[in-house]
């Protein structure tokens, strides 16, 4: 039997777990409940292995096939966290804690990988090791690295790994992928200017630190209009403008700038720490001021290697009898600490052309998208390690 049609018939198993995951979210590593779930599913299902609190609150799951002769271990990841976002979809299983939501469909990446380990701990239909991989902390938090730091590649031998994320906008169920650089490496930046406030009736009294900081915001956009290759990606935006005066008759003394810069190389990733810095000592040298600059490197750039990219969209087509390129994302995912440690790949699958996009108080993962989604994962691991 397809497995599409496998997962047909656990569907509405599989958009139960969902729903309930959707129902109660859990942000960053809190993931306890989920967690705790997930291990319990697991455990039905007749996994080999089971290990809990790898990365603080990740999961892991090792299915042995009927043969191992092969000696490939493939992993497979899903990410469990929710946003803080207040939920406004009206749904009947809508978040029941305030202020915490599954807006990116966290829940229906997790949901899908316990269907897929369903089914491959019933079929074992292959010749190898399957890992299915569940982490925490995806929005922000590092979870994946904190699973990688944790030694999870050498402590089962994975040797490819394989990640997926839904997106509101492709036709439901299609799939969309693209070789090397994929979603961007996510920086941040403080900038903290110094100069002397006083009293704004006496200007020449004072180093205007208001008047410095906004010349370096500007400034800062000349790192892509001018600095950065015009071929390459970079954006650099200042998100917050804070003077440390709130009356109308004073200059600050201070002034604490900051923002994130996204990027899709490491050239691009080294030149706009470079030249944020560069440009900020300039500025307040001229104006006679000091400045502190910290740049804090947050996700690499994800990046897909090209023969299990080609792989990965092989086995799309052979679900849903395509697999478009995919646009660069300027958003960035933890799944690169993944791929940095070893080769593998990324794909979107399709959650409907309507609907809101993922971080919005109105999205909702689409459970139709299960059976695709599912599917990719199972032959993922069906063809990579064909069974005699
Ligand atoms: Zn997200
Ligand atoms: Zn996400």
């Amino acid at each position: 039997m397809p497995t599409k049609n496998r997962f047909a018939e656990l569907q509405d198993e599989i958009t139960a777990w969902r729903r309930d995951i959707h129902e109660n979210p859990e942000i960053l590593f809190e993931t306890h409940r989920t967690s705790a779930l997930v291990a319990e599913k697991l455990k039905d299902f007749g996994c080999d292995e089971i290990v809990t609190g790898i990365g603080r609150t990740g999961v892991v799951g090792v299915i042995k096939g009927k043969a191992s002769g092969s000696g490939k271990v493939i992993g497979l990841r899903a990410d469990m966290d929710a946003l803080p976002i207040h939920e406004q979809t009206g749904l009947a299983y809508a978040s029941k804690t305030d202020g915490a939501m599954h807006a990116c469909g966290h829940d229906g990446h997790t949901a899908m990988l316990l269907g897929a380990a369903k089914y491959l701990s019933e079929t074992r239909n292959f010749d190898g090791t399957v890992v299915v991989i569940f982490q925490p902390a995806e929005e922000g938090g590092g979870g994946g690295k904190e699973m990688c730091d944790d030694g999870m590649m050498d402590r089962w031998g994975i040797q490819e790994v394989y990640g997926m994320h839904n997106w509101p906008g492709m036709p439901l169920g299609s799939f969309a992928i693209r070789s090397g650089a994929f979603f961007a490496a996510t920086d941040q930046f403080d900038i903290h200017f110094e100069g002397r406030g006083g009293h704004a009736a006496k200007p020449h009294d004072t180093v205007d630190t208001t008047v410095m900081s906004a010349q370096a915001v500007l400034a800062l956009q000349t790192i892509a209009s001018r600095n950065a290759d015009p071929i390459d990606q970079i954006v650099v935006s200042v998100t917050s403008f804070e003077t440390s005066s709130k009356a109308f008759n004073v200059i600050p003394q201070r002034v604490h700038i900051k923002g994130t810069v996204r990027t899709m190389s490491k050239e691009m990733r080294d030149l706009a720490e470079q030249r944020i810095a560069g440009i900020c000592e300039g500025i307040a040298a001229t104006f006679g001021g000091t400045v502190a600059v910290k740049y804090h490197r947050g996700y690499p750039v994800m990046v897909n290697t090209d023969a299990q990219t080609e792989f990965a969209a092989e086995v799309a087509k052979s679900i849903s009898g395509q697999c478009e390129d995919a646009s660069l994302v300027m958003g960035g995912e933890d799944f690169a600490f993944m791929l940095e440690e070893r080769p593998g790949a990324y794909i979107l699958v399709g959650n409907g052309e309507d609907g809101a996009m993922v971080h919005h108080p109105e999205y909702n993962f689409n459970d139709e998208a299960i059976p695709a989604g599912c599917s990719w994962w199972a032959e993922i691991v069906e063809k990579r390690m064909p069974a005699a």
